[in-house]
């Protein structure tokens, strides 16, 4: 074919990761039939909707069976019903957003990718390790990136030391996959404080905000200043069992302007252009999800989670081993034992322990001797894991 293609796919590769992992459990599987793998691996749920989010789902399904009260596209940013409810979830932590900064999508994933559309040519600040979305989509948008490293020795929490240009797009994860490191109200209202003053752009993911019980923001807008300076992503996925169901939404605040346009709007056009919103059936979901019962029933769901990962921190203690994360958030991410590499931890944990878990190098070059666990799973297979970890470790 003679057409150009975009050359910086070239410089994402292949998305080694997860299909390394595949490889290397199913060679263990053929080797050893017998033995029972437990996967700690995945970034995904494994408990069901809850009974609110089924319950509206279902009467929704009635209504798009009834010819007068079926519904065709969505609005592209949302039904009003859902913009309302999610400005409501926003006034439970003290914070005013407006329907009209709200734009609800099919996933953080897409939002985090797609925003680089609206920015030209920029440095991306990215934390390391953290969710490879932000990376990938910003080498395919040709931008420059720097990396804000995470390590034992900043408590796994980027600062802006050392950064003297201005007009950055600024990531930040918090609660982070996969360290699980939480900004609390200052480190918070440093990054803010450094984004107005260097006239930068904080894109703050706030994905597994429900998971937060030390008092730390559940969201940026909670800092004082933060809407001259910050997009905010969030998702129902971790919070409500949504990765299969898909729903998310943005927050552009009406402040946000750059080259004499608003990004609300530039959002917007975008949203309108490429996106034609979220099933309605979906929407009446994710708005029973954020009513005051449907978000008892998720911090239900947050907490069996979270006792999960308590068990596995225990043992994880016991055995001397340092790591963070598994209070505030699903993810540990502990320290490999022995200054092994993650891959070689991966192979050890798997050979000895029968145990899937990921290696930290997949999200970044400072994960290189680290490795993530989550306690998304069943109280039997965190209990099994963690009698097998103590014999392992
Ligand atoms: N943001 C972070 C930090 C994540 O870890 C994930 C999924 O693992 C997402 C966003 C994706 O969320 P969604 O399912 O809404 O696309």
């Amino acid at each position: 074919m003679k057409i150009r293609i975009n050359e910086n796919f070239k410089l994402i590769g292949k998305n080694y990761l997860f299909t390394e992992i595949d490889a290397r459990v199913r060679k263990f599987e053929e080797l050893h039939p017998d033995k029972k793998l437990l996967r700690l691996g995945i970034g995904d749920v494994t408990l069901p909707l809850t009974r609110s989010v089924t319950d509206a789902m279902a009467s929704a399904v009635a209504e798009m069976a009834d010819a007068s009260t079926f519904r065709g596209y969505a609005p592209a940013f949302g039904y009003d019903f859902l913009l309302q409810s999610i400005k409501r979830h926003y006034a439970r932590f003290g914070v005013l957003i407006e329907a009209s900064e709200i734009f609800v999508s099919d996933g953080a994933k897409s939002d985090a990718g797609n925003i680089t559309e609206l920015f030209g040519d920029n440095t991306a600040l990215i934390p390391d390790p953290v969710y490879p979305v932000y990376l990938d989509s910003n080498i395919l948008a040709g931008r420059r990136v720097e990396f804000l490293p995470a390590t034992e020795e900043n408590a796994f929490l980027p600062t802006h030391e050392g950064l003297s240009g201005e007009g950055y797009i600024i990531y930040l994860c918090s609660p982070n996959n996969p360290t699980g490191a939480v900004l609390d109200r200052e480190a918070l209202s440093e990054w803010v404080g450094f984004a107005l003053k260097t006239g930068s752009l904080i894109i703050y993911d706030s994905a597994y905000e429900a998971y937060i019980s030390d008092g730390s923001p559940h969201t940026v807008y909670e800092i004082p200043g933060a809407r001259g300076c910050a997009i905010e992503i969030c998702s129902l996925s971790k919070t409500a069992g949504f990765t299969g169901t898909r729903l998310s939404w943005t927050v552009v605040p009406s402040e946000l302007i750059a080259g004499g346009i608003s990004l609300r709007e530039m959002w917007g056009r975008r949203q309108a252009t490429k996106f034609n919103g979220v099933p309605y059936v979906v929407q009446r979901g994710a708005e029973a999800a954020l009513s005051d019962r449907g978000r008892g029933e998720c911090l239900a769901l947050v907490r069996y989670y979270m006792e999960n990962a308590a068990i596995l921190t225990s043992v994880l203690r016991e055995c001397g081993i340092s790591f963070t994360g598994g209070t505030s958030s699903p993810y540990i991410w502990m320290k490999c034992p022995g200054g092994d590499d993650s891959w070689t931890f991966f192979d050890k944990l798997l050979d000895k322990a029968g145990i899937v878990g990921t290696p930290g190098s997949g999200f970044g070059k400072c994960g290189e001797r680290c490795f993530r666990l989550t306690s998304f799973g069943s109280r039997e297979t965190m209990s099994e894991a963690a009698s097998r970890l103590i014999r392992f470790l």
